[in-house]
């Protein structure tokens, strides 16, 4: 089977990919994952890569793209993949589909994590992170002790990273509506798309997840 999965930042689409690509025995493939793959085996695009991110600049959409079709080209990807990040944008997506019909692949199913914004900042405002073990918590989902030490030693001191605050949290769902959200209606004008609630809770997400895929669990 090959996925791609779709979703605004804070509706748990990466937990979702890790577990289905798990349970359908296919690589997860996230960009940030290849990028850093490439570069610790120092592949030819991945020293292309380094120069740009050496250089402080974004890694080019061509770049990226020659990651992931490597990525693509490796024994384990014969049978299908999982694709979660990629793409962002309407040129990523025209490029993909173009190298997914170059490699005369069918990509099977697009999913799309719906999720309405207020719940999604709900989740993303609720991180907290400790600064010295680095341990990580939600306010309501999994709440810091109360004595605000994780590790039982006096150090602990449980904050909200800047790029958790709501207003940080408000412009990067505003730059994913304006980058990534077009790719919707793309995906759906392809007949490839599918809508899965991803307000709901871990379980019910991936129970809907499975079913709209029509795999028994
Ligand atoms: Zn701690």
């Amino acid at each position: 089977m090959r996925l791609v999965f779709l979703g605004p930042p804070g509706v748990g689409k990466g937990t979702q990919a890790a577990s289905l690509a798990a349970d359908l025995a296919i690589p997860h493939i996230s960009t940030g994952a290849i990028l850093r793959q490439a570069l610790e085996r120092q592949t030819s695009t991945g020293l292309e890569a380094k120069k740009f991110m050496d250089a402080g600049d974004l890694v080019p959409d061509a770049v990226v793209l020659q990651l992931v079709r490597d990525r693509f080209s490796e024994p384990d990807a014969a049978a299908g993949w999982l694709l979660d990040g990629y793409p962002r944008n309407l040129d990523q997506a025209s490029a993909l589909d173009q190298l997914i019909q170059e490699l005369q692949l069918t990509l099977d199913h697009v999913i799309f994590f719906d999720c309405a914004e207020t719940e999604l900042v709900r989740r993303l405002s609720g991180r907290r992170v400790c600064r010295n073990c680095g341990e990580t918590f939600h306010i309501e989902f999994a709440p810091p002790p109360e004595s605000g030490h994780c590790s039982g030693s006096g150090d602990c001191e449980i904050y909200q990273r800047s790029d958790d605050a709501e207003e940080a949290i408000l412009k990067r769902l505003e730059v994913y509506q304006r980058e990534t959200g077009p790719l919707v209606e793309h995906y759906r004008g392809l007949d490839q798309l599918i809508v899965v609630d991803g307000a709901t809770a871990i379980e019910d997400v991936a129970q809907s997840l499975r079913g709209v895929l029509g795999l028994t669990p």
